[in-house]
């Protein structure tokens, strides 16, 4: 892994879409591991009340929490804990980060909290950043944007798999306009991808001709093992290694590292 130090500063990568369901958090764990993995070191950022990046990697929420970190009530070196997977860490959340939208707005700068207290805290002990955003276009999700070099979009291999993307790139563009020219649109992922139906096929022919340059070429298939993974709280390279969806991960961070 030649050229691997020579990035001193993180790269921090949003993990984005308003929709639920479509992939977010398990590409921001299995991407996570997987550079981990190729010995980058990693942190994971569950920027989403339901904690699900935080349960999904074996941890119970506990104090000091993003929550905590975004309010000033701990420095955020205090809020990382270890997942279990060598270079890889992960700042948890709960339910309390719900509070956090109510209790930021009218502040100065709430936009910039996720920047300023957690990466800019942060990136100099990482090489990759992952922010795991919550399913809306809320205030969480635009800190997130705005502390980002660049945003990854999960599309679900589904029908309505573009639906609320150009409400989605409408807000990266505002962004970008805005609080944060820096902002790079990563890649367009391809997920849950079903071989065997038309459908998945049709709806990542449409996706490619709408974006050609933006999707990646790596497809994390349809697969049971990164379903399960989970609920043993492992990413799924270290739950079944030679699954097909660890496979994708491990050629989606090869790609992702070019890109970068
Ligand atoms: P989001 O974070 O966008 O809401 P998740 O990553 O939590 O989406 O995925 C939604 C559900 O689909 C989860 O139960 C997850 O385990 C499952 N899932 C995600 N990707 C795949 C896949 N490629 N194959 C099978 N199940 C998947
Ligand atoms: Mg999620």
């Amino acid at each position: 892994m030649s050229g691997k130090r020579a990035i001193a500063i993180a790269k921090t990568v949003a993990v984005a879409n308003q929709k639920g369901g479509v992939g977010k958090t398990t590409t921001a764990i299995n991407l996570g591991a997987a550079l981990a993995v190729l010995e980058h070191r990693v942190l994971i950022v569950d920027c989403d009340p339901q904690g699900n990046a935080t349960r999904g990697l074996g941890l119970e929420a506990g104090e000091p929490d993003l929550y905590a970190v975004l309010l000033d009530h701990a420095p955020a070196p205090a809020a990382v804990r270890s997942s279990g997977v060598d270079r890889l860490e992960v700042l948890p959340s709960n339910r309390d980060l719900v509070g956090v939208e109510v209790e930021l707005v009218g502040t100065e700068a709430w936009e910039r909290r996720l920047k300023t207290r957690v990466v800019e805290a942060l990136r100099d002990r990482y090489d990759v950043i992952l922010l795991d955003c919550p399913p809306s276009l809320g205030h969480l999700t635009v800190n997130a944007l705005v502390a980002a070099d660049g945003v990854l979009v999960p599309l679900q291999c589904e029908y309505f798999a573009l639906e609320g993307i150009s409400e989605l790139l409408h807000t990266v563009r505002r962004v970008q306009g805005g609080l944060n020219p820096r902002l790079e649109i990563t890649g367009i992922l391809l997920t849950m991808y079903d071989e065997r139906t038309n459908l998945s096929k049709d709806v990542s022919t449409e996706v490619r001709q709408h974006f050609p340059a933006e999707v990646f070429d790596t497809i994390v298939p349809r697969n049971v093992r990164l379903a399960e993974a989970p609920s043993h709280g492992l990413p799924v390279l270290q739950y079944d290694v030679r699954s097909r969806g660890a496979q994708a991960f491990l050629a989606l961070a090869g790609e992702f590292l070019r890109r970068m």
